[in-house]
């Protein structure tokens, strides 16, 4: 296969360039195919279905893994949530239930972000530290007319909190409960969600057809890709690292799948 022509190659962050963001060990294949491209010229980019962190706070463990690229080529799953909200009302006022700094890509967005009604989208990524409070008047916001948006979309995850190394639950099971209380439905912002993955080449300027999406998970990554028709390689981790989505229907074959990345450097 000739990767030669690809001009744009973008990465997923968890279990594919490091371990994930609050373990940034790098992975050594995924630096040497980073240091090559980089060699080659090409540009790189981040979409990762994080949620709870802020595209900065992604930029900086990347950093500490090695990785180096601008703030602005780094995309969420919460600067997507951002972008779904503002393409559809660009002066809604938004509840973000967040452990990290979403609410920063909001805000970078002109979206107004706030604890007090009226609200128009409730916004939910991971949060350790959530109240009954806040789930309650998250709650009662989607009762009285507010869209739902589940920022990524994973029932748990692996992590570290307050010094705990532990499985915590995820934005999906916090959504499940508003969406329980409510009758209500989420929207998941993530990938493999199509529209994020198009807003991310489109605001990076490139073609689908000189485009590559790289990473661990057939069910985000490759489905994400696929839906689009880029190039997708799957390269193979530790199995209990993956962290489970929902494709639905789409496609989750990649184009290529690697056992290292290393053997994607002889086709650039
Ligand atoms: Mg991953």
């Amino acid at each position: 296969m000739d990767l030669s022509g690809k001009r744009l190659w973008v990465f997923d962050v968890d279990n594919t360039l490091i371990l994930d963001v609050e373990h940034p060990t790098p992975f050594e294949d995924a630096l040497r195919l980073w240091r090559a491209l980089e060699e080659k010229g090409v540009t790189l980019a981040i979409l990762t279905n994080v949620g709870r962190l802020s595209s900065r706070q992604v930029h900086q463990a990347l950093e500490k893994g090695g990785f180096n690229l601008s703030v602005e080529n780094v995309f969420t799953a919460g600067a997507a949530a951002a972008a779904f909200v503002y393409h559809r009302n660009p002066r809604a006022r938004c509840f973000v239930i967040c452990e990290g700094g979403v609410q920063e890509d909001f805000i970078a967005r002109g979206l107004d972000v706030t604890n007090n009604p009226p609200i128009d989208y409730v916004a939910v990524a991971a949060d350790r530290g959530m109240t009954y409070n806040e789930l309650n008047f998250a709650t009662k916001m989607v009762k009285q007319g507010a869209g739902l948006i589940c920022i990524s979309g994973s029932r748990d995850y692996p992590g570290v909190y307050l010094g705990q190394d532990d499985v915590y639950i995820g934005e999906l099971s916090i959504a499940a409960a508003i969406e329980h209380a409510t009758g209500s439905e989420a929207v998941i912002v993530g990938k493999p969600l199509p529209e994020i993955v198009l807003e991310t080449l489109k605001i990076m300027g490139f073609e689908i057809s000189d485009s590559v999406m790289v990473g661990d998970n057939p069910r985000s990554d490759i489905a994400g890709g696929n839906a689009v028709g880029m190039t997708t390689i799957l390269v193979q981790r530790d199995p209990k690292n993956i962290v489970d989505f929902d494709s639905g229907t789409l496609d989750t074959n990649p184009t290529m799948t690697v056992e290292s990345l290393d053997d994607v450097i002889k086709f650039l």
